[in-house]
């Protein structure tokens, strides 16, 4: 079985930057960067204009944008497969990271496996529909767009996000809808109350919404009160959905000591976990920025911390 001082898992911002440091230390790091799981690449595979990522004073496609961070990483002497990670086994040194071609062994592994942002299924909403025309998953991401500009925004879910999401909308949208199918948030009461109060939200109680229509991009949705089973067409230029994102952590098992709501727990201000030689970035372990530049930002950690960690424990070793 070939050993490797590092196996990054997930390929990201995150994933990506870490490569591109750990290449650079000469550690000659082997990244997975998924198959199954979802694009390689990421989470900005899916999206098109990206923004506010730094050095793009006119703005850049996520697709772009994730091919350059590949080969730079790629460029710098990452050995990359294009594979899922299926297991790993982290109780004996070196790790074990097993993938469907085979296993290698790790002397340090990165997790940037990333969060799948919650979806629900939703006539209009399927990525060959309006999805990205108008749906979206991201305020802080998509809020500025053109099209959501003056027009009425639709928010569905009712916690903390929820209520995040549509104060943020507020700059853009003429009015915020929050879409909640219960009669009472599960938001904190700051926040909910914040949303409740704010001239420019409207809360939606007991409804859901049931169809999204348009033509090039999101122009109505239909809503239904769940108490009268009332359906009412209204005019709509962008939903959002914050229902919440799903850490993707599941090859792990309980191998390693996770945070409220399945998020990759580490030591706060830094990329280590509960086990030492595994460190974790992005937006595995971020349950509040999860923009690219914070997952490159904590790949960068991650490989810094995990070079510092590998020294360390030669110079012991010697
Ligand atoms: P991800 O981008 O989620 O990448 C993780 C990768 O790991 C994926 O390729 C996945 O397939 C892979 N993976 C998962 N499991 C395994 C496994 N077992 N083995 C191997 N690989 C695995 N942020 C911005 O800053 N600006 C924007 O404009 C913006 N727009 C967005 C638009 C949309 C539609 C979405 C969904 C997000 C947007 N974001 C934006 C957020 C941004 O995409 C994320 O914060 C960022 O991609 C997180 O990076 P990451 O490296 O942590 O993980």
């Amino acid at each position: 079985m070939r050993k490797h001082k590092i196996v990054i898992i997930g390929s990201g911002p995150a994933g990506y930057t870490a490569a591109i440091y750990a290449a650079r230390a000469n550690l000659g790091p082997l990244l997975f960067e998924g198959f199954y799981s979802g694009p390689a690449g990421g989470q900005l595979m899916t999206t098109t204009d990206v923004e506010n990522y730094p050095g793009f004073p006119d703005g850049v496609t996520g697709p772009e944008m994730m091919d350059l961070f590949r080969l730079q990483s790629d460029r710098l002497g990452t050995t990359i497969i294009t594979e899922d990670v299926t297991s790993v086994n982290l109780k004996i040194y070196p790790f074990i990271v097993e993938a469907k071609s085979g296993s290698v062994e790790a002397e340090a592994i990165i997790i940037s496996t990333g969060a799948t942002a919650k979806r629900l299924e939703i006539p209009g909403c399927g990525d060959k529909e309006f999805w990205q025309k108008g749906v979206t998953a991201c305020a802080v991401c998509d809020g500025a767009m053109p099209i959501f500009r003056d027009k009425p925004l639709y928010v569905i879910g009712g916690g903390d996000t929820a209520m995040e999401e549509a104060l943020f909308l507020t700059k853009f949208g003429s009015k915020v809808f929050i879409v909640h199918r219960r009669d009472e948030f599960r938001a904190s009461k700051i926040m909910g109350d914040r949303a409740i109060h704010h001239p420019k939200i409207e809360v939606l109680w007991s409804h859901v919404v049931t169809k999204v229509e348009g033509d090039q991009v999101v122009r109505s949705v239909t809503v239904k009160d769940l108490k009268s089973g009332t359906e009412t067409k209204r005019d709509a230029a962008g939903v959002f959905f914050a229902i919440g994102h799903e850490p993707n952590t599941s090859f792990l098992g309980s191998q390693i000591e996770f945070a409220q709501h399945g998020y990759i727990k580490v030591v706060p201000g830094t990329s280590r976990t509960s086990v030492e030689g595994v460190f974790a970035a992005g937006d595995v372990q971020d349950p509040f920025y999860r923009q690219a530049v914070t997952a490159a930002g904590s790949g960068c950690m991650a490989a810094l911390d995990a070079e510092r960690w590998l020294a360390a424990r030669e110079h012991a070793h010697a």
